[in-house]
């Protein structure tokens, strides 16, 4: 016990006052890198990373320092005053994502920052009346009614009708499906790089590469949801970068923060003046606090982490498809970019992750049959080879039953 306060309590205080949206069955209590711990003083290699957020890990000292030092200055005056660090932030990220001409809005998640991108285009779709928005078939943007709607997931929407008009779903890597949707109504199309809750699935590079020129063509924008792709987790600052393309929008998210909430929409050419005042606004986006911490985050990630994070990935990735291959009966591929991988199965995902878990590896599973691995950017070869052992014991443990039930 490392807490003055007992699970058994906090599961009661939970049940009674916390509405029931999450299925929970651990109490975590401190973090420090890769690691954390529960209020058992279990410790755990977190390759979820707090769902593809803490990717510079747990409590790093450059993000608490930044926390300490501006909370003794500024932490919210509002965004009726100009702040010193909120432009000096977007700066960044204009930069990093090769946007000349480009600007900020900052938000606070992921839902608020996709919720922006789309008000965004209709804005600017709205004196040629366009205003549809065309999203692939197991995306996810969110759980706001414009985001869910928006999502390519039936089961997302259920019981929240009437859902807002004006989105389409295309198939993921199918270009002629999206040719097929195309109107006049049409605004732009919105795609994930990488489709992370839809199960970890990275687009096809000439997928990408047509619809930034079927976007061209038809005059309509391309609208990149980086939410979880973003902020290096890929290799890249952004997922779209592995594919040479520029897109019209990017919303931003997770790991901007590491933790701290903070979303983002960054827009280029005459998108970045869309909106005017009165047009879009959020009380707490970019506070002082929010952007020193991503300022820290990003300075972090540019010593050297994307660099390290392509081949640290790639190191995992071949260790993770040898496992495949000793285990052809139950085990499908290895898929993903850089640090945000998943090992397709033929068991239920969520089986193989609670006995990964039982041996202090956290893992995230999805879409029925995915095990999503996100380890923080800075896992060190040591640390995958300690997570690759954790792997291979729980596949020796895999029963011939779970086998069997699942053929
Ligand atoms: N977009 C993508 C691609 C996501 O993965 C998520 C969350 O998982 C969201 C949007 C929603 O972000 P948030 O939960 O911060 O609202």
């Amino acid at each position: 016990m490392i807490s003055n306060i007992t699970s058994e309590k906090i599961i009661s205080l939970t049940n009674e006052f916390i509405m029931p949206t999450y299925l929970q069955e651990i109490t975590m209590i401190k973090g420090d890198g890769i690691y954390l711990w529960d209020i058992d003083g279990k410790k755990y290699i977190d390759f979820t990373s707090g769902i593809a957020v803490t990717n510079i890990g747990h409590c790093h000292p450059n993000v608490t320092e930044a926390i300490n030092n501006q909370s003794r200055n500024l932490i919210h005056a509002s965004n009726l005053y100009y702040n010193e660090l909120q432009p000096q932030l977007a700066k960044k990220l204009v930069e990093y994502a090769n946007l000349p001409t480009g600007k900020c809005f900052f938000c606070n998640s992921g839902a608020e920052a996709n919720e922006g991108m789309i008000k965004l285009a209709r804005l600017w779709g709205s004196k040629k009346n366009k205003y549809e928005i065309i999203t692939m078939n197991q995306s996810f943007h969110g759980r706001t009614l414009a985001t869910l709607t928006a999502t390519g997931q039936e089961k997302v929407k259920k019981g929240f009708g009437p859902l807002p008009k004006g989105f389409v779903h295309a198939n993921y890597n199918d270009i002629d499906s999206v040719k097929k949707l195309i109107n006049s109504n049409t605004v732009g199309v919105m795609v994930e790089s990488v489709q992370g809750e839809g199960g970890v699935i990275p687009a096809n590079f000439d997928f990408l590469q047509s619809l930034q020129a079927l976007c061209n063509e038809n005059q309509i924008l391309l609208l990149c949801d980086e939410v979880q792709a973003g902020i290096g987790r890929t290799g890249e600052w952004f997922g779209f970068q592995n594919y040479n393309i520029k897109p019209d929008v990017i919303s931003l998210a997770k790991g901007l923060g590491n933790g701290f909430p903070i979303g983002a929409i960054l827009a280029k050419g005459e998108l970045a003046n869309i909106f005017k005042p009165g047009n879009h606004a959020t009380t707490f986006g970019g506070s002082p606090l929010a952007s020193a911490v991503a300022l820290s985050v990003l300075n972090t990630i540019d010593n050297g982490l994307l660099h390290h994070t392509k081949s640290i990935g790639k190191y995992l990735k071949e260790q993770l498809s040898n496992i495949v291959t000793e285990n052809k009966e139950w085990m499908n591929e290895v898929r993903g970019i850089g640090l945000m991988l998943g090992i397709v199965l033929n068991i239920p995902a969520k089986t193989f992750q609670n006995m990964l878990l039982e041996n202090g590896l956290l893992t995230i599973a999805t879409a029925g049959n995915i095990l999503r691995i996100l380890p923080p950017l800075i896992v060190t070869k040591q640390e995958i080879d300690k997570s690759i052992e954790i792997i291979k014991k729980v596949c020796s443990e895999i029963h011939p039953d779970i086998l069997k039930d699942n053929k």
